[in-house]
């Protein structure tokens, strides 16, 4: 399976649709990726705005809900004011005269004992009072109790109504208000207040002084000259002496006819709204409210209502740096009622909105990372989406190079293929299938297909041709196969019937030339025996040559031992190589007792034509002939032989056309007799015993012609010998015999016959020299030879001569058996030789058979 996987990717990899992704894929892929991360990047920054807008949303929404408050007490006390001064402005003929005001006046604030003036107690209990009814939940304070003028009585009694009657109608949102002059008055409604307002209206001493106090400070002219609403800071309340209730109180100063008369009061308790403030948080945000003179006043870490200690921090002289941040940030935006900064390090975001009239300052802090992982999350939802149309665009991509593609393409690399091995199909289905129209696929197909179709009656057509023309070739092969028989024939006959008289004049030569012609006639008839021998010889090879050609010279192999032939050839051969003073050797690497079937006249004829060429062509230095075996399948023999020489060698060109008939070459043209036919004759003669031949050769370093045959290995014939140079015959070995030649040729032809028969002979040169040597024997006491051979043609002493003489020695010389060797042996000479003294007689050149034989004969026989 796995594999399976591999070769698929493998295969995939060399596609064309792996080449097209790579090259395609890799821009679709940057195009989305970049319009992926842009979309990304600008939604991330959309979505950061779109939060922080929500914050700025939030922080504008608390900071108003927050200032709710502070709205109202500053509405309340425009309305209070305007009762005030309505009631001020009122005219007193309206039963409001001075001594009704001062009779009033008197009975709610009575003098004290103390000098001051405070409410009596129906005021606050709710008791009816004279004209003005009931009224409650007031109580007031008045320091200079006597001093007051009747206007100052008026506006007092004045501004306690109205702070009743006011504090009455807005008692759900305000639980006090006020009024207070710089001269130490105080009227107030309160009638939720656990103290009941005793403190004013009982326990302060005469000497209470809140004149220099923030909530007087605030409303005076110097210190506030546009009258606005102030709110002093943060302070425990006054009547709570643990110190653990916190409250502001927020005041308007009013002004009558262009002068400050005092100022309206509300305060309010904080406790509520700060927690509250803190409380209602956005996830991971923190809240917070700081002053505009830099108190922290609410916050997490601040301690909760009910307890007395660290109400409020100071951030101008705190080591908080974040808090100092955000301060400075705060007083960086004075003029704004909301805005939203980042501070660092925290990486935070800063909302901040106004809440006014205490002038506090409501923050929300939002870690930054908050806002952005949440962008983040909703913009990343892009990047799945895009890398998901990434992976949606590659995948149609492919398939759609796939199918439009490479299938078509690969339907038509099929379909060359197999046109390609000689199948003529039809266009493939897959392609062409595109309704709208031919595209390039299509083209190219329809185009391959049109071709197969010529192609494919080309063929047909040129198969037609060829089977015409081999049908003419082979008639014409016939026939010249016919012609070439006949010529061959012709050649033979010829040959045959010019050979008969040439016999006859060679014949007629020879009898001519035993005549007792005159001296000038003489060179002509041994002129004419050459050219007949010659003329002999060349249609000797004609003969041979057609006859192998015509198929008549059929092989006959008999067993035979190939060193005992390798060997006579080469003896049959040395007179020539002993002319030219050549080495002729023989170095037989095959086994002693190889006897192979083989057609011994075929052979030697090789061998003749090979070593008489190597001899031809070598004037001085050796022909050596190697030969070696070895066994192969089928009970054969693989024989190699190589005729080395020394000679001229062969031009490179000419050895190619070297077996050809009448192929001779120029440069080693010789005197003698040269038909270009003996290498023809020796290679057909070669190929007829399935064998090959070949040359090898350097110019002017000698040539050497290597045969290689397979012979069939035959059984030693009973009573055979392996007649080989290393092999002599164990009957004659060690015969001694002393031998007398003139012609040195045959003295080394006759040299090597006996060493390689292994006598114990001496060739001496004359009759004299013989005669000599035999006398030094005798006198020397030596042992006697066994043989004598004689050459009877010698100038001085001839052959019969010498016999005689050595006869004469007397001794053992006499009974020596004399075998004579000459070039006529005529039946009339060899009576002759006999009679003159010798046993027995050997034809020139010399046949080892007949020789041996002859030897044999004589030292069986009794020579006396
Ligand atoms: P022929 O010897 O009658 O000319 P061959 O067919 O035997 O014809 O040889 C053809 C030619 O090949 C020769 O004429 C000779 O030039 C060349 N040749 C053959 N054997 C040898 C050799 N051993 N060295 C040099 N030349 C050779």
């Amino acid at each position: 399976m796995q594999f399976g996987a591999v070769n698929r990717f493998k295969r995939f990899k060399r596609s064309l649709a792996y080449s097209a992704l790579l090259g395609l894929g890799w821009r679709i892929a940057v195009i989305i990726g970049f319009v992926t991360i842009s979309g990304f990047l600008i939604i991330n920054k959309a979505l950061e705005r779109n939060k922080l807008n929500e914050l700025e949303v939030f922080i504008k929404e608390r900071a108003a809900r927050e200032s709710q408050i502070f709205e109202t007490i500053s509405k309340a006390h425009t309305q209070a004011t305007t009762a005030l001064l309505q009631a001020l402005n009122a005219d007193p003929a309206d039963g409001q005269d001075d001594a009704a005001v001062s009779t009033a006046f008197d009975r709610y604030f009575p003098l004290q004992d103390d000098g001051t003036r405070r409410s009596v107690d129906a005021l606050f209990d709710g008791a009816p009072l004279g004209v003005a009814g009931r009224i409650s939940g007031m109580g007031a304070f008045i320091k200079a109790g006597e001093a007051l003028t009747a206007k100052d009585k008026r506006m007092l009694l004045s501004a306690f109504l109205t702070a009743y009657r006011v504090g009455q109608a807005q008692f759900q949102d305000l639980p006090s208000l006020y009024f207070f002059t710089p001269d130490n008055s105080l009227l107030i409604h309160a009638p939720t207040r656990p103290d009941r307002l005793m403190f004013y209206r009982k326990e302060a001493p005469a000497s209470f002084d809140f004149s220099s106090q923030e909530l007087v400070q605030i409303t005076l002219p110097a210190n506030n000259p546009d009258g606005e609403m102030r709110c002093t800071s943060l302070r425990p309340i006054i009547y709570d002496q643990t110190g653990a209730t916190w409250t502001t109180g927020c005041h308007t100063p009013v002004y009558a006819n262009g002068k400050h008369i005092g100022a309206w009061g509300s305060s309010i308790l904080l406790d509520n709204l700060l927690e509250n403030a803190i409380a209602d948080v956005p996830e991971g945000a923190t809240n917070m409210i700081i002053t505009a003179d830099g108190k922290l006043i609410a916050h997490p870490t601040l301690t909760k209502q009910g307890q007395t200690n660290d109400r409020l921090l100071d951030i101008t002289t705190s080591d908080n740096p974040d808090l100092k941040e955000i301060y400075d940030a705060i007083q960086g935006h004075a003029e704004a009622d909301v805005f939203v900064t980042t501070i660092k390090p925290t990486d935070c975001y800063v909302a901040v909105g106004r809440i006014k009239g205490p002038d506090w300052y409501f923050v929300t802090v939002h870690p930054q990372d908050l806002i952005l992982a949440d962008a983040r999350d909703s913009a990343g939802v892009l990047l799945y989406v895009g890398f998901a149309g990434l992976l949606l665009a590659l995948a149609s991509l492919l398939f759609a190079i796939r199918s439009d593609i490479v299938k078509p393409l690969r339907a038509l690399v099929r379909h060359n293929q197999s046109l390609a091995r000689g199948k003529f199909t039809s266009m493939p289905p897959e392609i062409g299938k595109n309704k709208a129209g031919l595209n390039e696929l299509d083209q190219l197909a329809r185009s391959s297909a049109s071709m197969a179709r010529r192609l494919s009656e080309a063929f047909t057509t040129l198969e037609q041709r060829v089977e015409e023309r081999t049908h003419d070739l082979e008639a014409a092969k016939t026939q010249a196969e016919k012609a070439n028989a006949a010529k061959s024939d012709f050649l033979a006959n010829m040959s045959h019937e010019i050979r008969t008289p040439l016999t006859g004049i060679v014949g007629m030569l020879d009898i001519l030339s035993g005549e007792d012609l005159p001296d000038s006639s003489k060179p002509y008839v041994t002129m004419a025996r050459q050219s007949a021998d010659m003329m002999l010889e060349l249609v000797n090879d004609i003969l041979d040559l057609s006859r192998i050609e015509a198929g008549k010279t059929v092989l006959k192999p008999e067993p035979t031992s190939l060193g005992s032939l390798l060997n006579r050839t080469i003896l049959s051969l040395a007179p020539l190589a002993a002319q030219k003073d050549l080495d002729l050797t023989l170095e037989d690497n095959t086994p002693e007792d190889l006897w192979v079937q083989i057609d011994q006249k075929a052979l030697r004829q090789i061998l003749i034509n090979l070593i008489g060429n190597a001899i031809k062509f070598t004037d001085d230095g050796s022909v050596t002939v190697t030969a070696s075996s070895r066994p192969v399948e089928g009970g054969q023999h693989s024989v190699t032989l190589h005729i080395r020489d020394t000679g001229k060698g062969i031009p490179r060109e000419a050895q190619a056309r070297l077996f050809d008939r009448f192929e001779t070459v120029k440069e080693n043209r010789t005197t003698g007799k040269s038909t270009g036919l003996g290498l023809a004759i020796t290679r057909e003669l070669v190929q007829l015993m399935n064998g090959w031949i070949a040359v090898e050769s350097t110019p002017g370093q000698g040539a050497t012609f290597i045969v290689t045959l397979r012979l069939h290995a035959a059984d030693v014939p009973k009573g055979a010998t392996a007649d080989k140079q290393t092999g002599p015959d164990r009957d004659l070995k060690g015969v001694k015999l002393v031998a007398v030649d003139d012609n040195p040729v045959n003295r080394a032809v006759l040299k090597k016959l006996c060493e390689s028969e292994g006598f114990d002979a001496t060739v001496l040169p004359s009759g004299e020299d013989m005669i000599a040597h035999i006398a030094a024997l005798q006198k020397e006491g030596d042992s006697p030879p066994d043989v004598f051979l004689m050459d009877i043609n010698m100038p001085g002493k001839d052959g019969m001569e010498t016999l005689r003489d050595i006869r004469a020695l007397g001794g053992w010389a006499k009974g020596i058996p004399a075998i004579a060797f000459t070039a006529h042996a005529v039946v009339g000479v060899v009576d002759d030789l006999k009679a003159g003294g010798m046993q027995g007689y050997v034809g020139k050149p010399i046949d080892r058979q007949a020789f041996l034989a002859e030897i044999r004969r004589c030292l069986s026989e009794s020579v006396l």
